[in-house]
C-alpha cells in the first residue's frame, strides 16, 4: 500500500498558475449525473458554453470549438486546421510556452520562423513587422502569439502586435494563446483584430484541467477551408452544426461543460471588469511584497518591464537556495503550493500564481507563507513585505 497522505487541517492553498483553485459551485455543477445523448438540455448547455466563452473573449461571432483536451491539444488543433506541411508559421518568441508551441508545430511538418527571444522582455512588435516584411511571397500563414508567457510571467501587448502586422501589410492570421490570461488580463478578440483565440479550462476559467477551446473568426474559417492538411478529430469543418455530438467528434464532455457554464456565470456575477480589477490588485500586492524581499539582494523579477508584469503569475529569480527547496518548505510546512521555474528558468526561479478564484486573504496568506519559507531557509530579505502588500491592496 502506498503511504497515506498526512492530514493538513484547513485549506491547502494552490498558488500554481494553473491548475488553479476551483470554486465549490463549479465542483457541484460537475458532480451532476450525465444526461443521455438525446436529452433536450444538452444542446442549450453546449450553446451556453460557446456563447459564454465569446462573452469572456469579447467576440460577437467567432466560431467556438471545444475539445476534451488540455492547452497543448488546441495548439495542435489550431495548426492542423490552419496550415499544411511545408507552409510557414511565425512564432513570436516569449520563452518556454512559445518554444513548446513552435516545436509541436515543427513536428507536424509546418515550418516555423521565430522572432528573437529576449529574456525578461515582452514581444517587440517591430520584430514581427520585420519578419513579415521579409516574407515577400506571403508564405507565412499565421502569427502565433502567447499573450502571457506563464514561465516568464510576461504579458505582451496584443493590439500593438496587430498594428505591426497591419503596418507590414501582410495577410497572415493573428492567433493568440490566452490560456494563462483569459478572465484575468484585458482581452478583446474582435476589437483587437485577433483571428483565432485559444484557451484552456484550468487557469482563469476556474475549472479543473481537461478541457480546452479555440475560437475562429470568418477569415480563419476561410483559411481552414482552403487548407488541405489531413485531419479528422480536430477538424473544424467536421465539428460544425447539429447534431450536437458532431461538435465533439463523439460524446460531449458534459461534466466539464456544466462546470464551465457555472464558472462563466460566476465571472459574470462578479462582473468581468471587477474580475480584471481584482487580478490587478492581487498582482500589485504580490509584486509589492517581492520588491521588499528583493531588498535582501537574493531575489529579482524575471520581467524587467514593470508594466509588462503579468496579473496572473509572478516569476521570481532566486540565488543561494534551490527554488525546489522553497516549494517544498512552502508546501510541507505552510500548506501552500507554489510553482517552479520552467524552460530557461528551471532551477533558477519559482513562481507565485495569483489568478482565478482567489480572495485577498488567500493572497495575503500565500505571501505570508512565502515569507515564512524564506525566513526559515535564512534567505536575506527586506522587512515589511506583508505591509507593502496590504498597502498595495488598499491603493488600487
Ligand atoms: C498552461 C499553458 C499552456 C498549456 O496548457 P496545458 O493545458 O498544460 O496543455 C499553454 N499556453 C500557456 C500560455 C499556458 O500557460
Amino acid at each position: 500500500m502506498s503511504q497515506p497522505l498526512s492530514y493538513f487541517p484547513g485549506l491547502r492553498f494552490l498558488h500554481s498558475p494553473g491548475p488553479t483553485h476551483v470554486p465549490k459551485a463549479v465542483m457541484d455543477a460537475m458532480s451532476e449525473q450525465p444526461m443521455d445523448m438525446a436529452d433536450e438540455r444538452l444542446d442549450p448547455l453546449i450553446a451556453d458554453c460557446e456563447e459564454g466563452l465569446r462573452s469572456i473573449m469579447k467576440s460577437d461571432d467567432a466560431e467556438v470549438f471545444i475539445y476534451s483536451s488540455n492547452g497543448h491539444g488546441v495548439w495542435e488543433a489550431v495548426t492542423v486546421n490552419l496550415a499544411s506541411p511545408g507552409q510557414k508559421v511565425l512564432v513570436a518568441s516569449t520563452g518556454h510556452f512559445s518554444d513548446s508551441w513552435a516545436l509541436m508545430t515543427e513536428a507536424m511538418g509546418v515550418e516555423v520562423v521565430r522572432t528573437p527571444y529576449r529574456e525578461g522582455y515582452p514581444i517587440d512588435p517591430a520584430d514581427i513587422e520585420q519578419a513579415l516584411g521579409a516574407d515577400r511571397a506571403n508564405e507565412i500563414v499565421a502569427v502565433y502569439v502567447v499573450q502571457t508567457d506563464t514561465a516568464s510571467s510576461i504579458t505582451s501587448d496584443v493590439p500593438a502586435i496587430r498594428e505591426a502586422m497591419n503596418r507590414a501589410g501582410h495577410p497572415a492570421l493573428l492567433v493568440v494563446d490566452v490560456v494563462a490570461s483569459l478572465a484575468a488580463a484585458p482581452y478583446g478578440m474582435d476589437a483587437w483584430g485577433v483571428d483565432v483565440t485559444l484557451g484552456a479550462s484550468q487557469k482563469g476559467l476556474m475549472c479543473p484541467p481537461g478541457m480546452a477551446f479555440c475560437a475562429a473568426n470568418a477569415r480563419a474559417i476561410e483559411v481552414a477551408r482552403a487548407n488541405p492538411a489531413n485531419r479528422f478529430y480536430w477538424d473544424w469543418e467536421r465539428r460544425r452544426g447539429a447534431p450536437s455530438y458532431k461538435k465533439f467528434c463523439g460524446t460531449p464532455p458534459q461534466s466539464f461543460l456544466q462546470g464551465l457554464r457555472t464558472a462563466i456565470s460566476l465571472l459574470h456575477q462578479e462582473g468581468l471588469d471587477n474580475v480584471l480589477a481584482r487580478h490587478r490588485r492581487f498582482a500589485a500586492a504580490v509584486q509589492a511584497a517581492v520588491e521588499v524581499w528583493a531588498e535582501g539582494g537574493q531575489m529579482q523579477f524575471i520581467c524587467q518591464i514593470p508594466s509588462a508584469r503579468s496579473v496572473s503569475v509572478t516569476t521570481i529569480e532566486i540565488n543561494g537556495v534551490a527554488p525546489d527547496m522553497i516549494r517544498q518548505v512552502a508546501r510541507e510546512q505552510f500548506n501552500v503550493s507554489l510553482a517552479g521555474g520552467l524552460g530557461p528558468f528551471f532551477g533558477r526561479a519559482f513562481r507565485i500564481g495569483h489568478l482565478g478564484d482567489l480572495s485577498a486573504p488567500m493572497v495575503l496568506g500565500c505571501l505570508s507563507a512565502v515569507e515564512g519559507t524564506l525566513r526559515s531557509l535564512q534567505v536575506p530579505i527586506g522587512s515589511g513585505a506583508i505591509n507593502a502588500a496590504l498597502d498595495a491592496l488598499k491603493a488600487q
